[in-house]
């Protein structure tokens, strides 16, 4: 299934800032690096944001969960 191509900027800051505080990165295996060149879309329904780590400049991704959404169906 293709990607759909989200604006991850469009976003409001404080939401920004949540999401990125939340990144993981598998290389370093640490959390809360951030995501350099951060790149959002939507793949089967779920929102996810890609970049890379500011660390080792590997691949992260990571999944969006909508805050305001309790619990997720599906
Ligand atoms: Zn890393």
């Amino acid at each position: 299934m293709a990607r759909i191509c989200r604006d991850f900027f469009a976003r409001r800051a404080p939401e920004r800032t949540w999401i990125l505080e939340n990144s993981w990165c598998g290389r370093c295996e640490l959390p809360d690096l951030g995501v350099e060149e951060p790149v959002e879309y939507e793949e089967r329904g779920r929102v996810y944001l890609e970049g890379l780590c500011p660390i080792c400049h590997g691949r992260v991704a990571l999944e969006i969960v909508d805050q305001r959404q309790g619990t997720r169906t599906g």
